[in-house]
């Protein structure tokens, strides 16, 4: 008989979690305590969830924490993008480039602003924004570039940025894979003009739905409240256009931060960087256990330059069916779920491009497609310089995201993945190749999965 769980053989894993989010499950994620629980129960208790004393305390330690001037908290990370693009100045008719490999959220707004997206493509090794191919994609409407550190790699900053200097263009970090993550020794989010970010409760940073932008800038800081944050738009505003504009929100827009999840978020950010840590030990060591295995490699940065991972938002694999006599990496995932490594699944993020919002749809009753409403140039057929993103899919996978440094644990995984790339050669047979599409728009799972 095959070693392999797939032909009958024993799984690899054994592991059986706690299922309890108090810390002690390898995967539950966030870790709850008594401490958030009174910190949510003592909003209701006087009754300030729609208040902002709160979200204004936690806007102050988020600002010392990560090294920022200004922050505002949003209802969620989304919003928290929009206002950081309105911040900025994107407007009709501008572009913001964006790689295509995100979650919809990094850029989609941009056509609520009358803007148009350009996709730009990524690195095979980083999975992000690649800044060799960048600077032809600025054009004289160029507003921003929306860095993402997808999936915790903190993207190119210092190309990046000396590119966005020579052409005067914005710079956005989307920080929702990466919170409290560094480049280079410099916290993520405080490199670029603004930083803006998820705070969901799928996130590293997991505090409920809510979001937050930061930066030092005051006019990106205030016309980002201008827009969906209208108590807090006031006459006494830096920013001297904005002051007689007060009291309604310019972008007609309604951000305002839940409590319950600014008070869950002063809780979770006094331990979140003790928790990163143990994260980083455990993926650090599940991808030192299988250092030259041929067929995988690790998506990971070299902590030695100063930069690390945060908190490893929905850890990925990179694969190389090369190695492999072009097993696919749907069959490969398969091999591997029968293994007992449940969350493993090919692919990662489609990319946006390809998605007839940003091919077709017209939105807006323009009478063409929102994508180029507002542009004198089709900006869609500049897609086709996006290689990496359109073949990364099939050198994708999610890999088991450890919250907890147990070693036998993860040794049992780590074996799923050894054995399933030392008996590759069983799979070729009856590899279905891989489907058209890998991946999926986003990875939350908004219901409980459970365990086969
Ligand atoms: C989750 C996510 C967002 C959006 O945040 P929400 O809080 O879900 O609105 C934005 N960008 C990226 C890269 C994300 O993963």
């Amino acid at each position: 008989m095959s070693e392999l769980a797939l032909f009958g053989g024993k799984p690899a894993v054994t592991y059986v979690g706690t299922g309890k989010n108090d810390g002690t499950d390898m995967f539950k994620w966030p870790v709850i305590t008594k401490e958030d629980e009174e910190a949510a129960l003592s909003v209701l208790r006087v009754g300030g969830m729609s208040g902002t004393n709160v979200t204004k305390e936690f806007e102050a330690d988020f600002c010392k924490w990560v090294g920022a001037k200004y922050a505002l908290g949003t209802c969620n990370g989304t919003a928290a993008l929009h206002a950081a693009m309105f911040g900025c100045g994107v407007g009709r008719g501008d572009e913001v480039i964006c790689p295509s490999r995100t979650y919809w959220a990094s850029c989609t707004s941009a056509l609520t602003l009358g803007a148009t997206v350009v996709f730009g493509d990524i690195d095979p090794n980083t999975l992000c924004l690649d800044p060799k191919k960048l600077e032809a994609k600025i054009t004289s409407k160029t507003k921003a570039i929306i860095v993402v550190h997808y999936l915790g790699y903190p993207a190119d900053m210092d190309e990046i940025m000396a590119i966005a200097k020579k052409h005067n263009v914005k710079v956005i970090e989307d920080v929702s894979h990466a919170q409290g993550g560094l480049y280079k020794g410099r916290k993520l989010g405080t490199i670029g003009d603004v930083a803006a970010m998820s705070l969901m409760a799928g996130k590293s940073l997991a505090i409920g739905e809510a979001g937050i932008l930061h930066t030092d800038d005051i006019e990106i800081y205030e016309r980002a409240i201008a827009f969906g944050t209208y108590e807090r738009f006031s006459k006494d505003f830096q920013t001297e256009y904005l002051r007689p504009l007060a009291g309604l929100p310019l972008g007609g827009y309604k951000h305002r931060m839940h409590q319950i999840s600014a008070a869950v978020g002063r809780v979770q950010l006094k331990y979140y960087d003790e928790r990163c840590a143990t994260i980083r030990k455990a993926m650090n060591y599940f991808w030192d256990l299988l250092e030259g295995v041929p067929g995988i490699r690790a998506h990971r940065v070299d902590e030695s330059t100063g930069s690390n991972m945060a908190g490893w938002y929905a850890a990925h694999g990179l694969y190389v069916p090369e190695e492999l006599e072009g097993l696919s990496v749907t069959r490969f995932c398969e091999a591997l779920r029968a293994e007992g490594v449940d969350a493993v699944s090919a692919g990662c993020n489609l990319p946006l491009h390809t998605h007839p919002l940003f091919q077709v749809a017209d939105v807006y009753n323009d009478g063409k497609p929102t994508r180029i409403a507002f542009t004198d140039k089709d900006v869609r057929e500049m897609d086709n310089d996006l290689d990496v993103c359109e073949d990364i899919g099939a050198r994708t996978y999610s890999i088991p995201w450890f919250k907890n440094y147990e070693p036998e644990v993860i040794e049992q995984y780590a074996n799923a993945f050894k054995k399933v790339c030392a008996n590759y050669k069983e799979l070729l047979a009856d590899d279905p190749g891989n489907p058209a599409q890998l991946g999926g728009w986003h990875f939350f799972q908004h219901t409980a999965k459970k365990k086969a």
